[in-house]
C-alpha cells in the first residue's frame, strides 16, 4: 500500500505568548460563547489555558492526501482569529513559513436534554419524534450512529405497533450509552468510555456477535443463517464445555511430558481438562495434545469456551449482579405517574424522577442523587397504583 510520511512537532514558550496575547479575542475567553468545550480534543487556546506548566503541545502534521500538498495540523484546533493563528502557526518549528489555506474555526451546537427521552430514544414530549446523536448532548461518530441505530430500529417499531427496543447496560456499550443519556442527562459534550461500563467484562469485542446475533435476527436485521450459526456454536460450547469437565486426566508420565512441553505445570490427582484450560499458558487449540477431536469445533467456539473458562470466577460474579439489576430493570413504572402528588417523598426525589420520568425502577436508582429509600417509596407507589387501576 502507498503511504506518506506524517511528521511530528512541538509548539514552545513563543507559541504559548502569541496565544496568550490574542486570548481576550477568543470567543470562548471574552464569554461570547458560554458551551463547554469537548473534553477530550480541547483547542489549544484551551490546553495553553489549563495546562499552564506544559511549556509544549505536540502537533501531528498530517498530509490531507496523496496529490494534496495541504497539511492538517492535528493538535492546534482553534477558534482565535486569524492574524493571532498567521502569528503563532510561524512560532512552530517546521511552520515557519507555512500558509494558512483553511484558518481554524470553532462550532457550537445546541442540544436538547437526553432526560427528556425514553431509553428507547421517543421524545417524552412529542409522541413519535425520535432524536439522536449531537442532538441529545453527546459527541463522537460511533456515539451519533449507536443512536441513529437505535433511534431507527423504534421509530419502525412503533409504526408497527411493538413493544419498544431497549439494549441492557449488561449487554451492549449502546445500553450504557442510552442509558446514561437518559438517566443522568449531560453537563459537558458527552462520549463513551469502557469505564463507564460496570459489565465491561462481558462487553467484549470478542463476543460480540454471541451477545446481539439473536437481537438482530428478531429484528429482521440479519439473516437466518447468521442466527442459526451463532446458536449453534452456543450449542456446541455446551457439548465441549460438558465433555471437558468429564475427560479427566492423571498423573502419569505421558501426560507430564506434554504438560511440560506445554509449560502448564504439574497435577498431582486426576483432574478434568476443563480446570486445565484454566491454566494461563493452555490454549484450547492444545486440547487434541490430550486426545481430545477438537476437529468439529469452529475456532470462535474454542476460543469463547477458552475465554470464559479462564475468567469463569469474575464473570460469574459480575453475572449474579447483573441478575440482581434485571429485576429492579423488569419493574415497570407507568409513564403518566404524577410525581407532584406521591406522598412521602424527599421533594429533590420528586423534582428529580419528574424529570427524568424513568421507566423502570432500576433506571430510578441510577439517577444521581436519589437514595434507595426514595426508590423504595416509589416502588410502594407503583404498586398501590397497579392495584387500583388492574390491567384491562
Ligand atoms: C471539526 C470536527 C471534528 C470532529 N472530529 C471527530 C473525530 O475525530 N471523531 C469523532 O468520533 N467525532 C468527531 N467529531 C464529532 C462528530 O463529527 C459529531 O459528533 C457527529 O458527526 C454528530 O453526528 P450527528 O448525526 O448527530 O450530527 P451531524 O453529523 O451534524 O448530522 C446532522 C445532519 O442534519 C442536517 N440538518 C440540520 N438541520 C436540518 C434540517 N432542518 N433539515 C434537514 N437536515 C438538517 C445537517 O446538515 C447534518 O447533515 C468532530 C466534529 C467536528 C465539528
Amino acid at each position: 500500500m502507498n503511504k506518506i510520511a506524517c511528521f511530528i512537532t512541538r509548539t514552545n514558550e513563543s507559541t504559548a505568548d502569541a496565544i496568550r496575547r490574542g486570548l481576550d479575542r477568543s470567543p470562548l475567553y471574552t464569554g461570547k460563547i458560554r458551551g463547554v468545550g469537548p473534553r477530550y480534543c480541547p483547542s489549544i487556546e484551551d490546553k495553553i489555558h489549563r495546562f499552564p506548566d506544559k511549556t509544549s503541545h505536540q502537533v501531528f502534521l498530517e498530509p490531507e492526501g496523496m496529490e494534496s500538498n495541504l497539511i492538517y495540523p492535528n493538535g492546534i484546533s482553534t477558534s482565535l482569529p486569524l492574524d493571532v493563528q498567521e502569528e503563532y502557526i510561524h512560532t512552530i518549528p517546521g511552520l515557519e513559513r507555512a500558509v494558512i489555506v483553511h484558518p481554524g474555526y470553532a462550532v457550537e451546537y445546541f442540544f436538547s436534554n437526553p432526560q427528556d427521552l425514553f431509553p428507547w430514544l421517543e421524545t417524552k414530549r412529542i409522541q413519535g419524534l425520535f432524536f439522536a446523536g449531537q442532538i441529545n448532548g453527546t459527541s463522537g461518530y460511533e456515539e451519533a450512529s449507536a443512536q441513529g441505530m437505535i433511534a431507527g430500529i423504534n421509530a419502525a417499531l412503533k409504526i408497527k405497533g411493538e413493544e419498544p427496543f431497549i439494549l441492557g447496560r449488561e449487554e451492549a456499550y449502546i445500553g450504557v450509552l442510552i442509558d446514561d443519556l437518559v438517566t443522568k442527562g449531560v453537563e459537558e459534550p458527552y462520549r463513551l468510555f469502557t469505564s463507564s461500563a460496570e459489565h465491561r467484562l462481558l462487553l467484549r469485542q470478542d463476543n460480540a456477535d454471541f451477545r446481539l446475533m439473536e437481537h438482530g435476527y428478531t429484528l429482521g436485521l440479519i439473516p437466518k443463517e447468521w442466527k442459526e450459526e451463532i446458536v449453534g456454536w452456543k450449542r456446541d460450547m455446551e457439548t465441549l464445555r460438558e465433555e471437558l469437565r468429564r475427560r479427566v486426566i492423571v498423573p502419569k508420565d505421558s501426560v507430564r511430558n506434554i504438560m511440560n512441553e506445554l509449560d502448564l505445570g504439574e497435577i498431582s490427582h486426576p483432574t478434568p481438562l476443563l480446570h486445565i484450560l484454566r491454566r494461563a499458558n493452555m490454549s484450547a487449540r492444545h486440547l487434541d495434545r490430550f486426545d481430545m477431536d477438537i476437529s468439529r469445533y469452529h475456532p470462535r467456539v474454542l476460543e469463547q469456551l477458552e475465554i470464559e473458562t479462564k475468567y469463569q470466577g469474575y464473570i460469574e460474579r459480575q453475572c449474579k449482579q447483573i441478575e440482581e439489576d434485571k429485576k429492579a430493570d423488569k419493574r415497570k413504572i407507568p409513564a403518566d405517574i404524577d410525581y407532584a402528588k406521591l406522598e412521602g417523598m424527599r421533594n429533590e426525589a420528586r423534582e428529580k424522577f419528574n424529570r427524568v420520568k424513568p421507566a423502570t425502577i432500576g433506571q430510578a436508582a441510577r439517577i444521581p442523587g436519589i437514595f434507595p429509600s426514595d426508590v423504595n417509596v416509589l416502588w410502594i407507589h407503583v404498586m398501590k397504583m397497579a392495584k387500583e387501576q388492574p390491567a384491562a
